[in-house]
């Protein structure tokens, strides 16, 4: 995820302007493209989770992601667009505590 992004757009995740977005260490990097493979593998997401591991706003990024309106894609909070269709699924699948 890079702030922006048009994915980020196109999904409908709000646009820049939240303070999180301000610290996202993507939003820095001289390669935003990392976070946007063509093909999502293990090589090709590499440096962008490495990037992730260290950002400082990684719980926001992930909580967007997840709560968007459509499903994302690239890379945010280093999950690929894959992981975060499973925690998805199992929290779909998990009984909420009334
Ligand atoms: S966790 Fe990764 S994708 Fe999310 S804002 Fe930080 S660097 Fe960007």
């Amino acid at each position: 995820m890079t702030p922006n992004s048009p994915r980020r757009r196109e999904a409908g995740v709000p646009a820049p302007g939240l303070a999180w977005i301000e610290q996202a260490l993507c939003a820095h990097s001289p390669r935003p493209d990392r976070w946007h493979p063509e093909q999502e593998t293990e090589d090709t997401v590499y440096q962008a989770c490495v990037w992730c591991a260290a950002c400082p706003v990684a719980d926001q990024c992930l909580a967007t992601a997840l709560a968007a309106r459509r499903p994302v894609t690239g890379v945010w909070a280093g999950t690929t667009t894959r992981q975060r269709r499973r925690i998805r699924h199992r929290s779909a699948d998990t009984p909420h505590a009334a």
